[in-house]
């Protein structure tokens, strides 16, 4: 596959990258992230709601380590 890889949140190919993220999947983290570290009280459905990222996609970034789960909130990893 060379210089692509299959991005681990929606299965699309994308340019290899550090992290196995595509652009589009590294927008949504970045969105729910900007709110967490704001607001690090928002619970999953509120961040989902917020973003228009849907709740198994940040369950997703969850399981792979962006961020860790607590009490139906998340924190971010530093
Ligand atoms: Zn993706």
């Amino acid at each position: 596959m060379g210089n692509y890889q299959i991005c681990d949140f929606c299965g699309n190919l994308t340019e290899k990258n550090t992290i196995k993220m595509c652009p589009s999947c590294e927008q949504m983290y970045q969105k729910v992230r900007r709110i967490v570290e704001v607001h690090p009280d928002t619970i999953v459905l509120d961040l989902s709601n917020q973003t228009g990222v849907s709740v198994s996609r940040i369950l997703a970034f969850v399981d792979n380590g962006f961020f860790t789960m607590k009490e139906g909130t998340v924190e971010v990893l530093k």
